[in-house]
Order: C-alpha cells, then structure tokens, then sequence
C-alpha cells in the first residue's frame, strides 16, 4: 500500500493509437517486436469502423456519453441540419469523451492535419504522451495518438509497421525513465479504435443519382416524407443516409444497395435489421435474454453477411435455441475472423443503438478500398503516389483494431468487442475518481 509521499507503483497509461489494424500489430511483433507484451488481442470496432463510433463504444463502461454523429462534421436529426466542425475548425470541438483523455488532446481534434502526417508526427505525438505520462499526478491516464491514421491511409502496411516497432522501442525508453522518476513501472495498455484496409483507394461515383431514379428527393434537411440526406465524407467505406420516412430509408437502401461501389446497405425495421446486396437479403433479428443478447440470421436469396457457415456451426453443437436465436458470445466466437467481424450484434448496435446521437437511418458498407472521396485529403496524397486503405466498413481489415498490454503473462482473449475491451483492463479514467 502506497502511503503518502512515497512513489506510485501501479500507473497505468492506456494509450489508443489511431487506425492500427490487428494485422499491422501481428506483423509488428513478427518483426521483433514488444517482447515481453501479450500477443495482440483483436478488439473488434463497432460499425462503421470510425473513431468517435468507436471511442463511444470503448469508454461506455467509464460513463462517456454517445458520440454526437459519425465524424467531427454530422449531419443533426434534431437540429435537421448539418452541425459540428469542418476540417479547419477541428481543433475547437471537444468530443464527448474529451475529459477522459489526458492533456495532449490535440490527437482526437487534429485529425484532419494527419492526412499528410508522416510517421515523424507519429513519434511527436508519442513524445508530448511520454512528457504527460512521466508527470501526471494520475493512476490511470488515457492518452491518444491520431497521427497513426495518416500513415495507415498513406503507406503500405509496411510504412505504420515501421512506426509501431519505433512506437516500441520509444515504450521502452519510456518505461525507463518512468522507473527512474517515479519508482515504479508503467502499465502500458496499447490498443487501437478500429483497423484500416489495405487496398488502393478508388472513388465512387455519387449516390445521388441512384436515389434520386428511385423517386428519392436528396436535399440538405428533411422536411417531405420522400426526402433523404446523404452527406459523404473523406477516406471512409462506409455511408449514413437520413430519410424522411421509414419507407424512404427502405428505398434508399435498396437503390444504395445496386450503387457498383456499395458492398451492403441496412436499415432497422420493425422487430429487426434488414441487410441487402445486389444479390439478396437477411434479416437479423435480436431477443434481450437474462445472460445477454440472442440473435438470428436469416438470410435469403444469398448469404449477405456470410454467416451461414457459422449458423450451421452453431446448430450442430446446440447454441441456438428452438426459435433459430445464438447468444451473442457464440456469434462472436464464430465469426470474429470471418469477412464480416460480428456481423449481426454491430449492424443492431449500429442502427437500434444509443452510442450515437443523431445516428442515420440507413448505414452503407462499401468494398474496401472505396470512398465517397474528399478533395482536400486527396490534394494532400497526390504526391505519394495514392491513398493505400479505408476504413468505416463492416469488412474485416477496417474492423479489427487491436489491444496488447506490456504484461506478458496477462491473459487476454484472442479477440474482445469493443465494448468489452478496456472494462476490468485499466481502471476508470475519469478525472474525478482519479488525484487530479
Ligand atoms: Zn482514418
């Protein structure tokens, strides 16, 4: 027991580092890497694969309230209008979990910069966290580098490879000093939001057109029944459309759903989520049971969400119940790896859940590889010969963040849902349940 005066011995920093997929993590310590860590555990972002959708996820247990919208910039179903920061005013919008994080904030509110950020500005950042770790005055600090996503963006996976392993040995200077400063060592908690692609970035053609041939009216606030908002952002495979009515979002789900570049499109309907493709459609349906969620796939004319395996899976060893229902941790178990990470339960939480404000009624998976474009971030890559990944899909490179710790005998599972991710692992970072 520490006594008064005498030096802390149990710190923790958890310390997220921006759109490092579990993939880079794995190849990092294939490369020599963070011995003497867990092996990288997958943490499964929720749907679309972005960060403030994640941060409001991962830090639910510590009381963070939803994120506002999707990205900084959102369209408000209240306000009925587009609110928040642009990419110049990022730095003066606090998210919702901004008290959380400990003083280098700039990370979350510079994330525009970091399209043309370089692995330099990686190690910046990391050496303004190290400052802050070394002098803070709390037990658990919860810290952010943003920089990480502007690599994962712009190089191949070889280039934030490179940054992680220089990430590794900066921790272990680190962890020195912390020693010697503070008398004890540094818990270092190291995870990621959400993962990134890897395939060369395409433009999509607008969705406007389509939904406009489907007797849609696309406008800038909702005011008709047939009206929708599709506002379209930056490096991102994924789409959140507004409607004016439940049988517009159906329409514009089923018109998005033919667009070349869109993978899937889903809506919420009454009792359940329906998911199209070109090819066909499932229903995913959840029931609230005393020991968690139980959800069921059923799809028709394809797979859409290549669950079936799993399903078949599931029944063949007894986890579904006489109504076609798996409990939640099974569906994980058996789909984490797949092409569609934990399909059912993010595609509900994405489209019934709380976790953002003013949350769309239709959300878009495009392929990987494929955005809606955003002439600002492509201005600053052009001379980099071109952006190399996306994330905000449901696909599995844009999903799978990862989550290590720098006690290797700690034992973590080999993936974890968001949600559950950091609950139990660090303790709660609130300034006001801390010294500061
Ligand atoms: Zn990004």
């Amino acid at each position: 027991v520490a006594r008064p005066g005498t030096a802390l011995t149990h710190r923790t920093l958890a310390l997220a580092v921006d759109a490092v997929s579990w993939r880079v993590a794995l190849q990092a310590v294939s490369a020599g890497g963070f011995t003497g860590w867990t092996r990288p555990t997958a943490l499964v972002s929720p749907f679309p694969s972005l960060t403030h959708v994640a941060f409001a996820r991962l830090f639910e247990p510590f009381g963070s309230g939803p994120a506002n919208g999707y990205e900084v910039r959102y369209f408000d179903s209240d306000a009925n209008r587009m609110a928040g920061g642009n990419p110049l005013t990022y730095r003066s919008d606090v998210p919702p979990w901004g008290e959380l994080f400990d003083s280098p904030r700039h990370g979350v509110a510079a994330k525009a910069v970091n399209y043309v950020s370089s692995p330099r500005a990686v190690l910046a950042e990391f050496d303004a966290v190290a400052a802050e770790a070394l002098e803070s005055s709390r037990d658990v600090m919860l810290m952010y580098i943003g920089a990480t996503d502007g690599v994962a963006h712009l190089y191949e996976d070889d280039g934030l490879v490179e940054v992680m392993l220089a990430l590794d040995i900066r921790l272990a200077e680190l962890q020195e000093q912390h020693r010697s400063r503070r008398g004890g060592p540094l818990r270092v908690v190291l995870f990621s939001d959400h993962g990134c692609g890897r395939a060369p970035v395409r433009y999509a053609e607008s969705l406007r057109r389509l939904l406009g041939e489907a007797g849609l009216a696309v406008v800038e606030r909702l005011d008709g029944p047939g009206d929708i908002v599709a506002p379209m952002f930056g490096i991102v495979n994924y789409g959140a459309l507004f409607a004016g009515s439940p049988g517009a979002a159906a329409s514009a789900a089923q018109a998005a759903a033919s667009h070349p570049a869109v993978d899937l499109s889903a809506y919420a309907e009454e009792g359940g989520v329906i998911v199209l493709t070109c090819q066909g459609r499932a229903r995913i349906e959840q029931r609230e049971g005393p020991d968690g969620r139980w959800f069921r796939y059923a799809p028709s004319g394809a797979d859409v969400l290549a669950c079936a395996d799993a399903a078949r899976r599931l029944a063949e060893t007894g986890r579904v119940d006489a109504n076609g229902f798996a409990h939640e941790d099974d569906w994980f178990e058996l789909t984490w790896q797949g092409s569609y990470p934990d399909p059912l339960r993010r595609l509900v939480d994405a489209l019934t859940g709380d976790r953002v404000a003013s949350r769309a009624d239709v959300l878009l998976s495009l392929d990987p590889g494929r955005s809606w474009g955003w002439r600002s971030a492509y201005a600053g890559s052009r001379f980099r010969g071109g952006l190399k990944g996306t994330h905000g899909g449901l696909d599995r490179g844009s999903s799978l963040g990862f989550l290590m710790v720098n006690e290797d005998g700690a034992d973590l599972p080999r993936a974890v849902p968001a949600h559950r991710a950091l609950r139990g692992l660090i303790g709660d970072p609130r300034p006001s349940a801390s010294q500061r």
